[in-house]
């Protein structure tokens, strides 16, 4: 398996690790709604300020994340240049920093992000979130976990979400052959629970193996190990402290000497300030270093998280599924080297699914059929 696994999923995973411990205050980087001029603290930006102040208060007063996206279409409003897609309202909706409060190692500071909604409006909308769990339409296309890598086997066609209601109301969802029985196609559709709950079998078995795990876990600690080396930050802060302590201490020396003007005066109270902003970022930089994780800890995030958060392993491991009509294929991003033209795919047997199928026609004839899958691992 280690050659399969290229260092820049490696990389992928440990940013998904960073990410998932860090949930929801991302520091590298300026947040949408936010200004940062060269080493100064961030400070609010008037018009996405307004955009975000509109996201929060549409969606509180009823308006569907669709529907808010669809507006911002049409009047031509965009994120830093682009299209504000309902993922992104959702991951905004999501955010505290906006309401000036950031959560860093389990600690709050109130002193880092500008308030810009108010903390009413922000659990109004926590509150909304949380009623309809995918914050959209009820029969949204995003429930569908694996829609944009799932292919029909037989025309090598993409296979599309679709979902009709039962005669006793509930959703029935597949995901569908663009080709249809037309076109000769013989997969045509596939039941969505089903091809999803063997993609999450299929990662559950492979994150259960210790042998796979010890090989990801090294590669992507070494990978870590690098990550968390480059901070040079760091040292430009604590190297600017120590500037701005020791002019502090030769102001206090001269004061105490007497001299004592409204020049000094500033200075020091200017110097003051600037201790308390570097203060501040240090204490941020410091707690990025603090994450330098153990084995443990990865090993851990392959249990748990991916245990409680499967689309996570969708997200950084499948590259596809293939829906035969006996077999299923599941391909894999641990990729080997993407410009060897010689590669060929390795194909692995991994387990065997049946599917029953209980249908009652129009006048009470039951008729049960089953369906029998072979699953396969691609490399
Ligand atoms: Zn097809």
């Amino acid at each position: 398996m280690n050659q399969y696994f290229s260092e820049e999923l490696a990389q992928k995973v440990s940013r998904g690790l960073h990410e998932s411990r860090m949930k929801g205050h991302c520091i590298g980087s300026v947040p949408f709604g936010y200004t940062k001029e060269n080493n100064k603290m961030l400070t609010i930006n008037e018009n996405e300020r307004k955009v975000l102040q509109r996201i929060f208060e549409d969606y509180a007063s009823g308006k569907t994340i669709l529907q808010i996206s669809r507006d911002f279409e049409q009047e031509g409003l965009s994120n830093k240049g682009k299209k504000f897609i309902p993922e992104t309202i959702r991951y905004i909706l999501k955010r505290e920093i906006y309401t000036g409060i950031c959560k860093i190692n389990g600690k709050e500071y109130n002193n880092i992000y500008p308030t810009i909604i108010s903390k009413d409006l922000y659990d109004k909308v926590q509150k909304r979130m949380a009623l309809t769990r995918y914050g959209c339409r009820k029969d949204n296309h995003e429930i569908f976990r694996i829609k944009d890598k799932l292919y029909c086997g037989h025309c090598n066609r993409k296979m599309y979400p679709f979902s009709t209601k039962s005669h006793n109301g509930n959703y029935l969802r597949y995901y569908k052959c663009i080709s249809g029985r037309d076109n000769g196609c013989l997969t045509r559709i596939t039941e969505k629970n089903f091809i999803e709950g063997i993609v999450d079998k299929f990662f559950k078995q492979q994150f259960t193996i210790q042998k796979n795990l010890d090989i990801i876990t090294d590669l992507i600690y070494e990978e870590n190990k690098k990550r968390t080396k480059s901070n040079n930050s760091l040292c430009c802060l604590k190297l600017d402290l120590h500037r701005v302590n020791t002019a502090i201490a030769n102001i206090m020396t001269a004061i105490e000497k007497g001299i004592y003007t409204e020049t000094t005066k500033s200075r020091l109270e200017e110097l003051e300030k600037q201790r308390k902003e570097l203060s501040e970022k240090l204490v941020i930089e410091e707690s990025k270093v603090s994450y330098e994780l153990t084995k443990s800890d990865i090993q851990n995030f392959f249990k748990v998280t991916m245990k409680e958060y499967p689309d996570k392993a969708i997200d950084l491991f499948l590259k596809f599924v293939k829906v035969y009509q006996d077999k299923i294929e599941i391909g894999l991003n641990y990729s080997i080297n993407p410009n060897d033209t010689d590669y060929q795919p390795i194909k692995t047997y991994a387990f065997t699914e049946t599917l029953e199928i209980n249908r009652t026609f129009k006048g009470g004839t039951k008729r049960t059929k089953t369906l029998t899958y072979e699953v396969y691992s691609v490399i």
